[in-house]
């Protein structure tokens, strides 16, 4: 584990980050060659316990075959430290992260997209927003990569990532989305339900290759209110079901397949117990990749980013501080570790330390701050408290 957060707490700025001695010492433990399900077949010989430890790679969008065995942590934080739900949900975590930033000073602007980014030469020093021009010392995009450099960045200030090399870089898939309030409880369905297609390996490549819709497709469905009530209105139950499809893609035209694909989506619902859902719908909201493209300005849809094959990662990544520009720094999936909630908040910490050396600002963030020991977890003891 340790060695592991050196890849994933390094900024990888500069080429010899590559090559340093104390990544070459890793190699035999990362084992870049090989893929996570080949990784873990070096431990279990059955595939479908394979299937069972290596399904993570979704939160990267990836399949176990092609995602790096890097990757690997994810299964193994799982299976050490647990599975957590924040009450109120993911979205309770973000409020919680801009208290703290507004009791640090922050202040937030919502509903004010950035439209356009100022430069001085190669120097970030200011965005217009819907509501004005705002100055800057030091400028960090958390917006989609591609889309915020496409949309935002001229073409000419940045050769490495211009809209012609951008437009051939491999990117992950989308997630077709169900939010469904439903009368009653559905206390038989667990927490977490993943359903893996019969044909799973087929799925896969409809998703990443043939980008097609399949006709079994994996699914997983999310029933939180069993552990958290507050999540909808007693006697109801809210459920999040999501679907991982191609991202968008000239084969599959979301305007004529969503009605379809929403039926087969619920009729998915009986093969994990939940076969009279259409007469318990009360509330529904659809997200297909269109909608994250159009809606919510993510490139493609692809919802978990630029992919993570290994030439487009590490120091092949943009990087965190962003390269050929002066001053402008990326955070989220786009950047260095790469996508999922927990490497994106360490892309958040490996930025601010970059802004804060460069502006020589000290920042919150220290150095041994990272997992708590799995038995301080577990009793719910916090570091630096005695046991
Ligand atoms: C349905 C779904 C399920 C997922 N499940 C998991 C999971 O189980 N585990 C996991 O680890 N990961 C999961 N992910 C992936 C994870 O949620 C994403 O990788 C992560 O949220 C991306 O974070 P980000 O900071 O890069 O971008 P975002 O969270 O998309 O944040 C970017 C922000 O920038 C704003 N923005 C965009 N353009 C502008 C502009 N011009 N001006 C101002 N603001 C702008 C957007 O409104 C948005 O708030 C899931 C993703 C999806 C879609």
């Amino acid at each position: 584990m340790d060695q592991f957060r050196t890849v994933l707490e390094s900024p990888f700025t500069r080429l010899r980050d590559m090559m340093s001695p104390r990544l070459a010492r890793m190699l035999p433990l990362l084992r870049p060659w090989l893929s996570l399900d080949g990784e873990l077949r070096r431990y279990f010989r059955d595939p479908r316990v394979r299937l069972a430890m290596t399904f993570q790679s979704k939160y990267l969008g990836m399949s176990p075959f092609n995602c790096p065995s890097l990757f690997s942590i994810l299964s193994f934080i799982e299976y050490e430290y647990g599975v957590f739900h924040p009450i109120g949900g993911c979205g309770a975590v973000s409020e919680a992260m801009a208290r703290a930033a507004e009791d640090l000073g922050a202040t937030f602007s919502l509903d004010d997209p950035v439209e356009e980014i100022l430069f001085r030469g190669r120097k970030a020093v200011g965005v217009r927003s819907r509501s004005g021009v705002h100055e800057c010392d030091a400028l960090v995009i958390n917006a989609d990569f591609a889309r915020a450099m496409t949309r935002l960045v001229p073409d000419a200030l940045r050769p490495r990532w211009s809209d012609r090399k951008i437009a051939r870089k491999r990117f992950s898939c989308s997630t077709y989305m169900l939010y469904l309030g439903l009368e009653g409880r559905c206390d038989d369905l667990a927490h977490h339900t993943i359903y893996l297609s019969r044909d799973y390996l087929g799925n896969l490549d409809d998703i990443e290759r043939r980008h097609v819709l399949s006709a079994d497709p994996s699914f997983y469905v999310q029933n939180a209110c069993v552990t958290d009530p507050s999540l909808a209105p007693p006697g109801q139950s809210a459920l999040y079901v999501l679907l991982p499809v191609t991202h968008q893609h000239e084969n599959v035209d979301w305007s004529r397949e969503a009605p379809a694909f929403r039926e087969r989506a619920l009729d998915q619902l009986a093969k994990v117990g939940l076969g009279d859902v259409r007469s318990r719908i009360v509330t529904e909201r659809q997200v297909t990749p269109a909608n994250w493209d159009v809606d919510h300005e993510i490139h493609l849809g692809a919802t978990f980013n630029l992919a993570h094959n290994l030439s487009q990662m590490l120091y092949l990544r943009p990087r965190n501080r962003f390269e050929g520009l002066e001053s402008v720094y990326l955070v989220g999936g786009g950047t260095h570790p790469g996508s999922g909630l927990p490497v994106i908040f360490e892309s958040a910490r490996i930025t601010s330390k970059l802004v804060g050396a460069d502006l020589g600002t000290a920042v919150p963030v220290g150095e041994d701050d990272g997992l708590l020991a799995p038995s301080r977890i577990e009793a719910g003891i916090p570091e630096g408290v005695d046991l």
